[in-house]
């Protein structure tokens, strides 16, 4: 990894950045290929990862090229034992062994140190800034990496589900969706409207006879982006137990948004911008203990304080708890009906038969009254 907690610095270094403050000359090894045993014992005691906090961290040297004058693969941090095995917790962002989540590539992380967008560039600075005037320090991001782990190692489910019976789900929520706002009771003269819906009538039959799985089912908008990929694992993080920091993320990035241009720089809501925007929001309320307001007057001291007089400092934010959230939480709750989705229950046959019923009643209700 490109950087880790440092304990003596109190903050998060890239592994130049280390060896700047010991005394290394970088500039004449600038790979770091001729480290002191005494720093590398250093570095092995000091340097933790700031995820799961495992030390023993051993400085993997770099390549730089002359004539571009960049490095062409930087020196970085591994943690591993003495038989090359990755040290790293299980459940750590940062293990090779991840399998809680998607893929590893898929973890979206907010890193600040290779800011793309001129706005992540910007929150990049309102970081630095904060750190600088001592609002935020590096051992508040620290912790609450450590928070976020800590939740997250303890709250691990096993996922049932497949693709198909989630496909299942989302289809019994439209249902509850389409009859949310309709008439419930079916009388056969609705039916003498030109254009009746009995598609909505039979929904409402099919949810007074599965009436007990249909009162787990909440109407909501769907997601378009879960992906069957999003299957192929066995376990995920129930990120429904950190709803609550959840909701008040997203209030406070509302709040920043509606509140529209910051120095210039409008959000626009792409979904890059959110996720820098959810990273930063999260710091800011993980430093006021969750508490919104506090959050918000933390922002606006930081979005007056001048421009920071180091911009690396803010170099890492590390992680946004909230990646994918949405969309974890719909197979979470998807995953908890598993029991009666996995008799693949079929609704386009349940629908069609259904509206066979009504149309049956409809009958013979107009039969009765013509003869009558
Ligand atoms: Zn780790």
């Amino acid at each position: 990894m490109i950087t880790a907690f440092s304990d003596k610095f109190e903050r998060e270094l890239d592994a130049i950045q280390l060896l700047n403050l010991l005394g290394h000359d970088t500039e004449k090894d600038k790979i770091l290929k001729n480290i002191t045993n005494k720093h590398r014992y250093f570095i092995h005691e000091d340097i933790k990862c700031p995820s799961c906090g495992v030390a023993k961290a051993h400085i993997v040297s770099g390549s730089y090229s002359e004539k571009s004058k960049c490095y062409t693969k930087q020196p970085h941090f591994r943690f591993y034992n003495s038989d090359t095995l990755d040290n790293h917790h299980p459940l750590c962002e940062f293990s090779d062994n991840i399998k809680h989540s998607y893929t590893k590539k898929d973890i979206v992380k907010a890193e600040f140190s290779k800011p793309r967008t001129l706005i992540t560039r910007y929150i990049a600075s309102l970081v630095c800034q904060a750190i600088e005037n001592s609002l935020i320090t590096q051992t508040d991001i620290r912790n609450m990496r450590q928070w976020y782990f800590d939740i997250r190692k303890n709250n691990i489910i096993p996922i049932k589900i497949n693709f198909e019976q989630y496909n299942i789900f989302e289809k019994c929520i439209v249902i509850k969706n389409v009859t949310e706002n309709n008439p419930r009771k079916f009388k056969p003269e609705y039916a003498e409207l030109p254009g009746f819906n009995w598609k909505i009538a039979a929904y409402h039959r099919i949810i007074a006879k599965e009436k007990e799985f249909f009162n787990t089912i909440t109407p909501r908008k769907l997601l378009r982006n879960v992906e069957k990929k999003y299957f192929s694992v066995s376990e995920i993080f129930d990120v429904r137990v950190i709803m609550d920091e959840y909701i008040l993320t997203t209030k406070l990035r509302s709040f920043i948004f509606n509140n529209g241009y910051i120095n210039g720089y409008k959000f626009k809501g792409g979904l890059r911008d959110e996720l820098f925007l959810n990273a930063y929001c999260s710091l800011l309320l993980f430093v006021s203990c969750w508490d919104f307001n506090t959050a918000v007057i933390l922002h606006v001291k930081i979005i007056n304080l001048p421009p920071p007089i180091n911009p690396n400092l803010g170099n890492i934010i590390g992680i946004n708890p909230f990646d994918n959230f949405d969309i974890s939480r719909f197979i979470l709750d998807a995953n908890d009906a598993y029991d009666f989705l996995s008799k693949n229950p079929d609704y386009d046959q349940k629908l069609n038969s259904e509206i066979n019923i009504l149309k049956n009643e409809h009958k013979i209700w107009k039969d009765s009254f013509f003869k009558g």
